[in-house]
């Protein structure tokens, strides 16, 4: 198993349910691997996972990512009263444009949140849900 799949401990999220879509995704990320879908046809990248190419409407293939984007932007979530999120306050909700391509959306941690500034480096990593399912997380490139 990747060193960038970490076991935090007791998951207390809610536990992702892959569909015959997304499960190529999940497997991946439970290997340290991010993929998002690309287009043996026309090329199109997309995240999420979809059954057709939303440019061309061909079977889509998938993409090995390097795991590293940018903060496309973020927001600081300073109130959620629902467990287990209201044990983690404040948390980093961002939207990360991969080198790749595709936004995807995740938790930005290790870094303050009035430290987070949009366009800093970021770099993928992976919590284990369960022994199924790992969750992406993101965390700043070193500068
Ligand atoms: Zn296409």
């Amino acid at each position: 198993m990747s060193p960038d799949v970490v076991d935090a401990g007791e998951w207390t999220r809610p536990i992702p349910r892959p569909d015959a879509v997304s499960a190529p995704y999940w497997e991946a990320a439970t290997r340290g691997e991010l993929v998002v879908q690309e287009c043996p046809e026309c090329g199109h990248r997309q995240f999420y996972p979809r059954t057709v190419c939303t440019d061309c409407g061909a079977d889509p293939g998938w993409l090995t990512c390097s795991g590293k984007g940018t903060l496309h932007t973020f927001t600081v979530i300073r109130q959620n009263h629902a467990k287990p999120f209201k044990d983690e306050l404040p948390y980093v909700v961002a939207i990360v444009e991969l080198e790749e391509g595709p936004r995807m959306m995740g938790n930005l941690t290790g870094c303050e949140p009035d430290d987070v500034r949009i366009g800093m480096p970021v770099e993928v990593y992976f919590r284990t849900a369960d022994e199924n399912v790992a969750v992406p997380f993101w965390r700043p490139l070193p500068a």
